[in-house]
């Protein structure tokens, strides 16, 4: 379908994109990548009747380094997330996630600020962000702020973003070379997303005992979350295979989990159990 005609603006600026997006309040909408928002548009599911393309910012094609963590910029495509040396170095898992993401064609035009903004329960990054404990840094009318990932993910399909607020960035920590991470998907066969993803970061001592992990789920509820009763039940201990299964058995406790024409609530339990299991294993492994 056609979508419903809109006036377009292409910014050079972030502060003339966000200005523009205060002139035109909730009849306007920032264009990433357009992967979501046009099929969107297409379906007369959005109706955005001003469009602020944000492709001519070249400050936010950026990725970079700053103190102990990397800074990607909001237009910074997966493909480029997948394949950065940087990334793929100081925080694979992130190129991990962004591998797993759609199509070779989503990975070319797909920005991590447009998948972040829109916040799909079934997206790549969520689960990943989370057990990264990484922040996304926001520019509005009224200043900028960072809010945490764990904080910025509200419901399904609404994050912490407030209207006219533009996400600049992300900044995910540069792991130490003793922190293992993994990103494991189960994926819908006809467009990619995750049926069941986990993300695991695990750091153990000497002795094989975990001194930290996190565990971020995605695909399972009406948003990603951390699977803190996993994460409770492994800290201090060794681990095994058996103490990595126990302890994934509560990968939903407390979890609305989502039932619909791709699965049931079952087997999505049932798979976010031994993909979880399977993330914090091979981690575990690469903390080695
Ligand atoms: C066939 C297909 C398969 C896919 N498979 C997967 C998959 O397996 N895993 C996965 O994670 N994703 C998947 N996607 C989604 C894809 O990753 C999109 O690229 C992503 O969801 C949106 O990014 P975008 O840059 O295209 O954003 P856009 O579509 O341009 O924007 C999405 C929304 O975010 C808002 N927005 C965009 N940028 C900003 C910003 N900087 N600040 C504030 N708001 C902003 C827009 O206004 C819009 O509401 C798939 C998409 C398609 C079409």
């Amino acid at each position: 379908m056609i979508p419903e005609a809109f006036e377009y603006f292409a910014p050079s600026s972030i502060q003339e994109a966000i200005s523009l997006a205060r002139r035109y309040g909730g009849d306007a909408k920032f264009l990433s990548g357009g992967h979501s928002l046009l099929p969107m548009m297409k379906l007369r599911l959005a109706a955005p009747k001003y469009i602020i393309d944000l492709a001519g910012i070249g400050e936010l094609t950026q990725i970079s380094e700053e103190g102990d963590s990397l800074k990607i910029g909001a237009l910074v495509t997966h493909k480029a997330i997948e394949t950065s040396d940087e990334i793929q170095s100081r925080c694979r898992l992130l190129a991990e996630a962004a591998f797993e993401i759609g199509d070779p064609q989503v990975r070319s035009c797909g920005t991590i600020g447009g998948s972040v903004a829109h916040a799909d329960p079934a997206a790549d990054y969520p689960a990943a962000l989370l057990a990264l404990d990484a922040e996304v840094r926001i520019e509005g009318p009224s200043g900028g702020r960072s809010v945490r990932a764990s904080d910025f993910f509200v419901d399904l399909f609404t994050t912490a973003l407030q209207q006219g607020e533009l996400l600049v960035a992300i900044h995910v920590p540069v792991l130490a070379h003793n922190v293992g991470t993994a990103y494991k998907k189960l994926r819908q066969q006809a467009s990619g997303f995750a049926l069941v993803s986990a993300a695991a970061v695990v750091a153990k001592d000497e002795g094989g005992k975990c001194t930290h992990i996190a565990v971020g789920i995605s695909g399972v509820g009406p948003k990603a979350f951390r699977a803190s009763k996993v994460e409770e039940s492994l800290l201090g201990k060794t681990l095994t295979e058996k103490n990595i299964t126990n302890a994934s058995h509560h990968v939903t406790a407390s979890v609305d989990v989502q039932n619909d024409i791709h699965a049931s609530a079952e087997y999505r339990s049932a798979m976010a159990d031994l993909f979880a299991k399977n993330a914090i294993w091979v981690a575990a492994n690469r903390a080695e």
